[in-house]
């Protein structure tokens, strides 16, 4: 099958079939992508992250609606890193049962990462391409925030938003583990129940106190919305699109695109590299005897190391010498 192709013709079916193949790590997916790179770098790729819980889904999906009536074509992406089942991701569930779902306009996946080799970056990173190659204009990615996840986000999003709720009490002290660092913006949500005006205060304060410490051309604003009412989406698109103003007129979009395209293609060669000793050593069972020679100590696992992989690259000493 061509799904390439069929992708670039607009098919959802292909979109799929393809999103299937890479959470699977069906090595034939690639031969797909390889078509299909070419025709990406046009959508705009918008993080949303979060605890459980914040509202991220039903953001989403408002967020989604606002972006619809501008006439702009959406993929949404869920992407849920603690389930261990593909396409049963929780997160999406909500967005899945909205109207959105009859919108030929846009696309809606949920994924699971748990297990994925390269974590939620490299799966999601994969599934944002194809999607950029049916020529969606924006695609929101959302992620629970749950440790590395949140932080891994920024590896695939051209601008992130940060999720808090008042009354949780971790807000503040879970922007200390890094979130200041990824934050583009900040979205207050529930900003009906009590204590939104505070923890409002409280993360313009840290932003302040931040950017004084690290100086820098951007000061995250920090936007209230009650998603649940549809209230706030317009100030959070304004401040969606003031970012993405500043990021194309500072040329920071193209440095942080050119930043992602050198990480993919290093992590791209180590896939390969791990991919390629799993199977010359480990599934042959070759890796059995070789351990057995290294616990006799007949041999020691560095020098191994080296004379597999020049075997296996073709490395002749003049390489060496060059690197
Ligand atoms: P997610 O886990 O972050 O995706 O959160 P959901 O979108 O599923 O929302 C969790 C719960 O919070 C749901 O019951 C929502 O209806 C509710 N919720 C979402 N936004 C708001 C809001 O602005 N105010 C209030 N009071 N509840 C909200």
């Amino acid at each position: 099958m061509d799904y390439a192709g069929e992708v670039l013709e607009g098919s959802p079916r292909a979109v799929a079939r393809l999103i299937s193949m890479l959470e699977n790590e069906d090595p034939r997916a690639y031969e797909h992508m390889r078509k299909l790179y070419l025709h990406t770098g046009r959508a705009y790729v918008v993080g949303i992250t979060g605890s459980p819980g914040a509202g991220k889904s039903t953001l989403t999906d408002k967020l989604a609606f606002a972006l619809r009536k501008r006439g702009l074509t959406l993929g949404i992406l869920a992407v849920d890193p603690s389930s261990p089942f593909t396409g049963g991701a929780v997160l999406g569930d909500r967005i899945r049962m909205s109207r959105l779902n009859q919108d030929p306009g846009v696309f809606i996946r949920s994924m699971a990462t748990r297990g994925f080799l390269g974590g939620l970056a490299r799966a999601a990173g994969e599934v944002i391409k194809v999607l950029d190659a049916f020529g969606k204009d924006v695609i929101l990615v959302e992620t629970v925030g749950v440790g590395q996840d949140e932080v891994d986000i920024v590896g695939v999003a051209d601008t992130t938003c940060v999720v808090l709720v008042p009354g949780l009490g971790d807000a503040i002290q879970s922007m200390k583990a890094g979130v200041m660092e990824i934050a583009d913006l900040f979205v207050i949500n529930k900003a009906d129940r009590p204590g939104s005006d505070q923890l409002w205060a409280e993360v313009n304060l840290r932003i302040e106190q931040d950017h004084e410490i690290k100086g820098g051309d951007w000061l995250p604003p920090v936007v209230k919305t009650v998603a649940v009412e549809d209230q706030g989406i317009d100030g959070l698109v304004e401040a969606l699109d003031r970012h993405r103003d500043h990021l194309e007129r500072t040329g920071q979009l193209e440095e942080r695109r050119r930043d992602r395209a050198r990480k993919e293609t290093l992590q791209l060669v180590h896939d390969r590299l791990f991919r390629l000793a799993r199977e010359r050593l480990a599934d042959s069972g070759r890796l059995d005897r070789l351990v057995e020679e290294i616990l006799r100590r007949e041999r020691d696992p560095y020098s191994l190391a080296s004379e597999l992989l020049e075997s296996w690259l073709d490395i002749r000493p003049e390489d060496k010498e060059k690197t």
